[in-house]
């Protein structure tokens, strides 16, 4: 008696084939449903059973909240992939990679100083920085917006200055560097999408503070489960409290599964899901810029392809979003210039861009890209 799928928004009937032309295809939020496939080929290695019995109490005996069964894998993980240096660094689980931008933001600032912290980011950013430490209101830092505006601040700055630096970026794919240098740019590496799916992967990152989550990599977002690579004692011990008062660490049910599912990821060094992901998101971007370049309307960033060190060779871009560029003057909305044609983005402005520019999201289930597709060639 239970349904075994709940249908796309587009579609409907007893099976849910069929489309209805007039509705609105979702390509605005960063579901990674195209990995559904690959969990249900890997439906029974990948269930998680847990008796009731089970890992009741708070388990702060290792004053630290976290499996250190999970922590061994998670290093497995990024040796196999070669996307991170673990050895030697201190690894802080958290609520999904959100939690521990807060973290890592109130970890870098310093307590009782002149002034806040200032917290910057390149634009296009993603706008979680600025709204979560917007929400937070601290006296030790503050959201500034544009890090090139302090290049030449950090110097001679009595703070340190905090630079979020995505990278590949959301929402452009591109890979990028700290802009900020000096004694006192203090960086947080969000890491989500340094997975081979999106990315090639040509030397493991090793930065101070490095942020990385399975929301992008196994496509496990409503778990809730990240964690950050820091190099510093200090840096982790001031994370390490952040997490023991906000939330005393991480559902030991989340990382029972998270658990799991590297297992599963990790089993034949990776081959399997990081082949699956790339060739997903290789296709879909080959589709969407071979038809996006039919038009002059459009146009779409472009990622210099890179050697793989987990792929061995050099490989072409597959990023998780396409950013769209209107590009005749008067669509300065480009979003509802979309809109018009049933595809809805997000406007560049969430990412403090111009609207000319858009985000559609390429990491959505199969349904919703093949309708994207179709209604981004309608429109050319
Ligand atoms: N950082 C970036 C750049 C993201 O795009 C996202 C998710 N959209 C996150 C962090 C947060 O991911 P999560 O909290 O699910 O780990």
């Amino acid at each position: 008696g239970f349904p075994v799928c709940e249908c796309n928004s587009c579609y409907g009937g007893p099976d849910c084939s069929e489309l209805s032309p007039a509705c609105a295809v979702n390509a605005g939020s960063g579901d990674p449903y195209f990995l559904e496939p690959f969990w249900r080929q890997h439906a029974a290695s990948s269930a998680v059973v847990v008796a009731g019995w089970h890992r009741m109490g708070y388990s702060y005996s290792d004053n630290t909240y976290m499996s250190q069964e999970l922590e061994k894998r998670v290093r497995i993980l990024h040796s196999i992939v070669g996307n991170a240096v673990t050895a030697g660094r201190y690894i802080v689980f958290g609520a999904g990679s959100t939690q521990l931008l807060n973290a890592a933001v109130n970890a870098l600032s310093t307590d009782n100083s002149s002034m806040p912290a200032p917290v910057v980011a390149s634009i296009p950013y993603y706008p979680v920085y600025k709204t979560q430490t917007d929400i937070f209101q601290s006296i030790n830092y503050k959201f500034e917006g544009d890090a090139s505006l302090w290049k030449n601040s950090t110097s001679d700055a009595t703070v340190n200055v905090i630079e979020f630096v995505t990278s590949p970026n959301n929402p452009d794919g591109q890979p990028n560097k700290a802009v900020l240098s000096g004694p006192n740019a203090k960086a947080i590496h969000d890491h989500a999408y340094y997975w081979p799916h999106f990315s090639p992967i040509p030397t493991p990152a090793d930065e101070d503070v490095m942020v990385f989550t399975i929301s992008k990599l196994t496509g496990h977002a409503g778990t809730r489960f990240g964690w950050a690579i820091i190099k510093d004692k200090a840096v982790y011990d001031r994370m390490i409290q952040y997490m023991d008062l906000n939330t005393m660490g991480v559902s030991r049910d989340s990382q029972l599964r998270a658990l799991k599912l590297l297992k599963v990821v990790i089993e034949g060094g990776g081959r399997e899901i990081f082949d699956f992901g790339y060739k997903t998101m290789r296709d879909r971007w080959q589709k969407v810029s071979e038809t996006l370049s039919k038009s002059k309307r459009f146009s779409l960033q472009k990622i210099a392809p890179q050697y793989c060190n987990f792929f061995h060779k050099v490989r072409e871009s597959s990023p998780a979003y396409a950013w769209v560029k209107c590009e005749r003057e008067e669509d300065r909305d480009c979003n509802a210039v979309l809109q018009g044609a049933n595809i809805n983005g997000r406007n560049g402005s969430v990412y403090s861009a111009e609207d000319r520019y858009v985000r559609l999201s390429l990491i959505r289930s199969q349904d919703d890209f093949d309708l994207l597709f179709q209604r981004l060639n309608k429109l050319v």
